[in-house]
């Protein structure tokens, strides 16, 4: 999938996210908050700016989310993000409405109505991580001009083509079939065991 469908995926079929944001004593706060449209050019939610977490969206213009959706652990599917925020203000909030019609139950005129500001989520990198596969599925993604983050592990030249990475992999994941051995990514859990198993250091983390 593309970042644009990742960002679909959030606000459409998730929608309900978990934010970070940061205090002024530089301590993690969370919060829910529905993520109610996206596009090619990110994600979108509102806020009321009476509220503490409107003040540290200013403050730092920055967050972390967190949107998972499954019935339990194992038929799970999580997407995060860390991205860079920016106020829209007013003028976007009707359409959210009509797009969210559940919000005229919370702010039900449009005296209420002007409390609220819309947020952008318009650069930043994500994960995607799905434990409903066997084995699992990973992928990552930016969007906005964000750098894609490099993470996980990968083997080097140097691999002796021993085995022992390959034997203590919990997904299967490891391909031996050519020199050196190479780790399937989007199925990798991140775990390291192949990297402490590597009798001669060839595993190496991003
Ligand atoms: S980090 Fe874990 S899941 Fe990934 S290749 Fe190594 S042992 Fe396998
Ligand atoms: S444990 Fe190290 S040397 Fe052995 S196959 Fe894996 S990467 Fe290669």
């Amino acid at each position: 999938m593309e970042a644009r469908d990742y960002l679909d995926y959030i606000s459409n079929e998730i929608h309900r996210t978990i934010v970070a944001t940061v205090d002024d004593d530089g301590l993690p706060v969370t919060a829910a908050i529905d993520m109610m449209d996206s596009d090619e050019n990110g994600l979108y939610f509102l806020t009321a700016k009476g509220k503490g977490f409107y003040d540290r969206l200013k403050k730092r213009e920055f967050l972390a989310l967190t949107a998972m959706k499954g019935e339990d652990t194992m038929s799970s599917v999580a997407v995060s993000i860390r991205g860079k925020v920016r106020e829209l203000g007013y003028d976007k909030i009707p359409e959210l409405f009509e797009k969210n019609p559940y919000m005229r139950k919370i702010y039900p005129t449009e005296e209420s109505m002007q409390a609220l500001t819309v947020f952008q989520i318009y650069e930043g990198s994500g994960e995607w991580f799905d434990l409903s596969k066997k084995p699992i599925e990973r992928d990552s993604f930016s969007f906005g001009g964000a750098a894609k983050k490099a993470e996980g592990y990968f083997i080097t030249d140097t691999c002796i083509g021993c085995g022992s990475c390959a034997a203590v992999c919990p997904q299967h994941c490891i391909v031996q079939d050519e020199m050196p051995f190479a780790i399937e990514q989007e199925h990798c859990l991140h775990c390291g065991n192949c990297m402490t198993a590597c009798p001669v250091g060839a595993v190496e983390r991003r």
